[in-house]
């Protein structure tokens, strides 16, 4: 399809094999995206330039999608064929934030692009960057990894409003079968919404994980799960979680209560330990215990919420990166929706761009260009340069542009910054 530069291979772990010249399509983004496009692709180019030395780079091509997929090929689709096409061939693609747009049938174009690519896996990184304002008092001590389910549970899409035909039929039928087991039957005039969980989903979403742990020397993954009062959905996701690590690493994983009995409490060197905590109780823990928490798992529900709180203990969703990975492919993507009050006026933090295309080489291999990206970032926010969004939460900041703040961590990258 494209002989200028290489695609990405994967192994049948669903690793990547990477070249040393791939081609990544981008999809710029709506609204702010192509501010913090502008300022995060020279410091993508300068990092790889910097650490490699021309040994490696990267072919950026761009694909349509959303308001500019639109504008540009005159129909009424916001994710064109085209663009799933490109980005399946390439295998990993990096994207801006895309506005859901009203009328074209689309719930969002960026659940679509995960349904449609089956990036079953939506890996938020959340760990706090030095100097970052955040609400809580010792920010530092949560560093985790979350994975969240991205293709079912009540994000599947299948629902029917209240006094439809379709949901007065559902929940007759739903009441009949109820009918004698003491629960209470269901309003006829009620909406009604269906939450499917499968093993299928669950199993390859927490081996994903538990990879991710093994790989990365983390200690722990967490199932974050409501099993106490949706048992058969959110007890299962739990139950089918143990399972999986059971059965399919059995040597690299014990439970919580293994950890105990047998191990007195010392976990094994590259041990992972599986454990799980009820959703609401998950979101004390990280504030009030962050740090006897590793990489989470949870169903796309809770995982949703449990993100953006995490995002927000750390210092908000401007900084946090984000990923939508399968077994052959990976979309990296600001986590941040397109702010179209903003657009344009090269002002809004590409904090969050940035941290992910940093995401996107460590998940390629290329971790000295991460390297360089976050340090020179952290450095510059350390530096108290920062865009209006930190500026007004820190005392004494210089608060910069959209592209002043990718300028700063240009010039940190190309004099070899002090965080190194
Ligand atoms: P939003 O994230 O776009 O904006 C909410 C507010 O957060 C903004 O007004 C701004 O004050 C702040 N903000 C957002 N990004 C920022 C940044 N990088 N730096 C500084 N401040 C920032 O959320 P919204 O207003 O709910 O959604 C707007 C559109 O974005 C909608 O169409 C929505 O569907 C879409 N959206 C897309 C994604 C995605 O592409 N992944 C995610 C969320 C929302």
């Amino acid at each position: 399809m494209d002989n200028r530069g290489q695609r990405i291979e994967w192994d049948e772990r669903g690793r990547p094999i990477f070249p040393d010249n791939p081609v990544i399509p981008y999809i710029l983004g709506d609204g702010v995206g192509p501010d913090i496009w502008a300022a995060a692709r020279p410091i993508f180019d300068k990092a790889i330039g910097t650490a490699y030395q021309g040994k490696r780079s990267v072919s950026w091509r761009e694909v349509l999608a959303g308001e500019k997929a639109q504008n540009a090929l005159g129909v009424n689709d916001p994710l064109p064929e085209n663009t799933i096409d490109e980005i399946s061939f390439f295998g990993v693609a990096i994207k801006g934030p895309l506005s859901t747009a009203v009328g074209t049938g689309f719930r969002s174009i960026n659940v679509a692009i995960r349904q449609r690519l089956d990036l079953y896996a939506c890996v938020r990184p959340v760990r706090h960057i030095p100097g970052c304002p955040s609400p809580v008092r010792y920010p530092e001590r949560l560093d985790v990894v979350i994975f969240r389910e991205n293709t079912e549970d009540v994000y599947a899409g299948i629902e029917w409003p209240a006094g439809s035909s379709a949901a007065r039929e559902i929940l007759a039928d739903i009441n009949r079968r109820i009918e004698k087991s003491g629960i209470k039957p269901v309003l006829l005039e009620s909406a009604v919404g269906i939450k499917p969980m499968s093993e299928f989903n669950t199993s390859r979403l927490v081996s994903k994980a538990i990879r991710y742990a093994i790989e990365n020397e983390r200690k722990s993954i967490t199932l974050v799960h409501k099993g106490n009062i949706m048992k058969f959905t959110e007890g299962a996701f739990c139950d089918w979680g143990y399972k999986t690590a059971r059965e399919h690493f059995p040597d690299e994983t014990i439970t919580e209560i293994e950890l105990y009995e047998k191990f007195g409490g010392k976990r094994p060197d590259g041990v992972v330990v599986v454990k799980d905590r009820i959703a609401d109780a998950m979101f004390q823990q990280l504030l009030l215990r962050p740090e006897d928490y590793d990489v989470i798992v949870a169903p796309n529900l809770n995982g949703d919420y449990l993100s953006d709180a995490a995002a927000a203990q750390v210092g908000g969703l401007g900084m946090s990166p984000g990923a939508n990975i399968g077994d052959r492919c990976a979309v990296f993507e600001a986590t941040h929706g397109s702010a179209p009050k903003y657009a344009g006026q090269d002002k809004v933090n590409p904090g969050s761009l940035i941290l992910s295309g940093a995401e996107m080489f460590k998940f390629i291999g290329w971790h000295e260009a991460a390297d360089l990206i976050v340090c020179a970032l952290t450095d510059t926010v350390e530096n108290k340069i920062v865009t209006y969004d930190l500026a007004r939460q820190m005392e004494g900041a210089i608060e910069v542009k959209c592209s002043e703040f990718g300028a700063e961590i240009l010039k940190r990258i190309s004099q070899g910054n002090k965080n190194k």
